[in-house]
């Protein structure tokens, strides 16, 4: 998979990729991140890429121009993607369906628009395949959503976190939260990990696990519940919860 995050603060998202896993997928050559500076296709004397609102208020608008030529060199992509408060809200799903474009043949190409200021001139809409929010709530650039989306994609990419298995059972991949890790030592300050863990019985210890993630979701996400598909088993336990967990 490639990105190309189109920013006006490169070196806001360089950063990221030096770093931990991230880094290690771009050195394994499973994932290809370029970050491209919005401002080198202003095309003009000034290098300007914002300007006032028609209509007037506050704040600065950036062109359209600008950035449809930066989308354009970006080259062929098979997602032009807008980060911006009014996009459909991101969430596993999303990410399942950008990463599985890249268990097709053939490298595939993502492009990330960063905005800034009051956002880009609406008409960028015809020039992107769909617009993403990261949440109900109001950043200063665009640059976070991207790395968001970068995250959170490139790490179903196979071989770019180590277990496969590992992000089966995620948060939300089962369509639970996920049910709570502990590792030594096994006892702190009076707090004991659960004893079922440390049996050494698997098959209990997936079950227990089961039902830790169904009475977190119920007690913390009773909404993603509705989009779950639970086992008789699962719902006869949800039944005799009181959501205390
Ligand atoms: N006036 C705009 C906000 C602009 S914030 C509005 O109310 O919709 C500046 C830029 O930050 C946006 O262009 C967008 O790229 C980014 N941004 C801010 N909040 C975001 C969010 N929740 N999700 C994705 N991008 C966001």
């Amino acid at each position: 998979m490639k990105y190309t995050i189109l920013t006006l603060f490169p070196g806001l998202v360089r950063p990221w990729l030096e770093e931990a896993l991230i880094q290690k997928a771009i050195e394994k050559g499973l994932i290809e991140v370029e970050v491209r500076d919005i401002r080198d296709y202003a095309n003009n004397k000034h290098n300007i890429v914002d300007e006032t609102p028609y209509g007037g208020g506050a704040g600065m608008v950036m062109k359209v121009d600008v950035v449809v030529r930066a989308i354009e060199a970006a080259g062929e992509a098979d997602e032009v993607i807008l980060l911006t408060p009014a996009g459909r809200p991101f969430n596993q799903r999303t990410a399942e369906e950008l990463a599985a474009l890249s268990s097709d043949q053939g490298r595939k190409h993502l492009v990330l628009v960063c905005g800034r200021y009051e956002g880009i001139d609406a008409r960028v809409e015809q020039f992107v395949t769909r617009e993403v929010s990261i949440g109900d709530y109001v950043l200063m650039g665009g640059e976070l959503g991207a790395l968001v989306l970068l995250e959170a994609t490139s790490r179903l990419i196979p071989g770019v976190i180590k277990e496969a298995e590992s992000h089966q059972q995620d948060s939300f991949s089962t369509g639970l939260l996920d049910y709570p890790h502990y590792t030594r030592p096994a006892s702190f300050r009076g707090l004991e990990v659960p004893e079922i863990l440390i049996s050494g019985h698997h098959a209990k210890i997936n079950e227990w696990r089961r039902r830790q993630a169904l009475s977190r979701t119920k007690a913390r996400r009773p909404d993603l519940l509705n989009g779950t598909e639970l086992t008789p088993k699962d719902l006869a336990w949800l039944d005799a919860q009181d959501g205390s967990a």
